[in-house]
């Protein structure tokens, strides 16, 4: 089975002590490629840092909407020209998230469209996270005029209507350990069953988001765990594992037009 992370913060410093031995457990549970969502132009740049002499971990350079704030055209510069390096191969995360506020609304926004029109002029597909922005973040998404509509819903939390309107649009739907939570996952297993096959996306959003029964052991997730993932999904959609696998993978290199 070959699994693709995609999406994950490996560069937080919470793996600092023991990095390369969390690479080697990835690779031991059939994790043969990551991609790091960047939050800051900081962690977007240490991303790169770390995956530029890595051939099987990828990035996403971008400001997250907690961040917007922050976010200048200076920043948009930076990030641009951190695009140029062979090793990013996606923009994100992008987004809005109102459920903590960390960032005005209109700032969030104003930020979203700068990011989606970079990465659309890059070609870069986009990695979205969206909170509870009661519809607005599919309302922008569908008033923006993509030349090409590339990109994930990462660790999607919508509802049903909300997921169909993502598939039309052409975009990608990210399933995490979520998923294996008892309570938390209830809707989202119910979600999870009806995504066409070429359209999901496994992910852990690691260090966050640990899957069960990892996370009764262990508080920080890795990309090792989105094996967990992987096996409740084909297990709630009654498919054989690792044909479905084989397909997820093949869905996450085509959308970040990885070759391995
Ligand atoms: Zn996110
Ligand atoms: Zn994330």
């Amino acid at each position: 089975m070959r699994l693709f992370d995609s999406h994950c913060h490996i560069d937080d410093p919470c793996f600092n002590d023991d990095f390369e031995e969390m690479l080697t457990r990835a690779d031991e549970a059939g994790i043969h490629a990551m991609m790091i969502a960047g939050v800051t132009l900081a962690t977007s740049k240490k991303a790169v840092e770390l995956a530029k002499d890595r051939s099987n971990l990828f990035t996403a350079v971008g400001i997250h909407p907690h961040d917007a704030r922050d976010c200048s055209n200076e920043t948009m510069t930076a990030l641009k020209l951190l695009a140029e390096n062979p090793c990013v191969r996606a923009w994100g995360e992008v987004g809005l998230d109102f459920n903590r506020m960390h960032s005005p609304a209109n700032v969030q926004e104003q930020w979203l469209e700068a990011q989606m029109a970079a990465a659309d002029e890059l070609g870069l597909p986009l990695i979205f996270h969206e909170r509870d922005s009661e519809g607005r973040f599919l309302q922008v998404l569908e008033s923006f005029s993509f030349k090409k509509n590339q990109g994930v819903v990462h660790c999607f939390s919508g509802t049903k209507a909300e997921m169909f309107r993502y598939l039309d649009l052409g975009f990608h739907i990210g399933i995490t350990g979520i998923l294996t939570i008892k309570q938390r996952g209830e809707q989202l297993r119910e979600l999870a069953t009806l995504i066409p096959k070429d359209r999901i996306l496994i992910e852990t959003d690691a260090p966050y988001l640990t899957p069960a029964p990892q996370k009764n052991k262990v508080r920080r997730n890795e990309p090792a765990f989105v094996r967990l993932v992987m096996e409740r999904l084909a297990e709630i959609r009654g498919e054989d594992v690792e044909t479905l696998s084989e397909t997820i993978w093949e869905n996450t290199c085509k959308l970040f037009n990885v070759d391995l």
